[in-house]
């Protein structure tokens, strides 16, 4: 399977590639974020618990947000990959991920990181609020505690899969058809290498 982590903080443009890539390689895209907000829209019980954090720019506790994502992942059996968007955020799921994968005898096979600087996330994050009617994007101090929690939590995450040599960085500032050229070009890449 083609399983691929798309990296980056919030903002760096992971769901705008992601529905590229899913196209091009008929993957599909799991996005916890996309996932909680349809529950926080559904108004479910785990819609109502991951407001309380998503709206305060925290991390939904691991547990919670490890097993929404396993039972969205075994609704779609039949994929040929999937493309992880915003998940693994900790080193918690990051292992879990790879747990999850090896029942079903799969594993990681790249982990793509679009790297941005955190003034042009600052700069992207404000632009999008005038759109997204998100309520953490609407807020300078939300964004800010956002990438706080990116820099303390979610950076390690590389680290993880730099032991394990699918760490693969791509600078995340150009065009988004000049990203997603350089996206796929390290897919080939590793596709032609395996
Ligand atoms: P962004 O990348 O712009 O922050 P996301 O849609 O990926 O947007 O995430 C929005 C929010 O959803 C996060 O700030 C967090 O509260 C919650 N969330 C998403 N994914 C995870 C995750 N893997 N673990 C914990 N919380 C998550």
């Amino acid at each position: 399977m083609l399983n691929i982590v798309l990296f980056g903080p919030p903002g760096a443009g992971k769901g705008t590639q992601s529905a590229k890539l899913i196209e091009k390689y008929h993957l599909v895209h799991l996005s916890t974020g996309d996932i909680f907000r349809a529950n926080i829209k559904g108004e479910t019980e785990l819609g109502k618990l991951a407001k309380s954090y998503m709206d305060n720019g925290q991390l939904v506790p691991d547990a919670v947000t490890i097993n929404m994502l396993q039972s969205e992942a075994d609704k779609h059996p039949d994929a040929k990959g999937y493309i992880f968007d915003g998940f693994p955020r900790t080193h918690a799921q990051a292992q879990a991920l790879d747990e999850f994968l090896a029942t079903k005898n799969t594993g990681i096979f790249m982990m793509l990181a679009l790297e941005v600087s955190e003034d042009e996330l600052r700069i992207r994050l404000t632009e999008r609020a005038k759109v997204s009617g998100r309520p953490d994007d609407a807020d300078p101090i939300i964004i800010q505690k956002r990438i706080d929690v990116y820099n303390a939590e979610t950076m390690p995450v590389k680290g993880y899969y730099q032991a394990q040599n699918k760490y693969q960085g791509v600078n995340g500032i150009g065009s988004i058809d000049s990203i997603f050229e350089a996206l796929c070009t390290e897919i080939n890449k590793g596709v032609f290498n395996s």
